[in-house]
């Protein structure tokens, strides 16, 4: 299914200029908030995601800190489990 481009232009036309600044800005507070919370986490080797271990790997609970590979991180596994991801590879 082809998307609908004119529907994504008319919403982002309808956005005032400051409606896009404080979108902006709470996405920098977000941005900044979680750079931090990442800091806080790797100097603890825990997942600000996940709040796991870097090294653990569940497989009930996927999650990105798998691709710092401290767990036993395998290809297949990575196909497994993120295959949206996988197809950018
Ligand atoms: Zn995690």
């Amino acid at each position: 299914m082809k998307p609908d481009t004119g529907k994504y232009r008319r919403i982002f036309e309808s956005i005032s200029p400051d409606e896009i600044k404080e979108l902006n800005r709470l996405n920098d507070e977000e941005q900044q908030r979680q750079a931090k919370a990442f800091k806080e986490g790797y100097e603890n080797r825990i997942c600000y995601l996940c709040n796991k271990p870097f090294k653990t790997i569940s497989t009930n609970n996927p999650c990105l800190h798998w691709l710092l590979r401290q767990c036993k991180f395998k290809k297949k596994i990575f196909q497994k489990y993120m295959p949206n991801m996988a197809m950018g590879i």
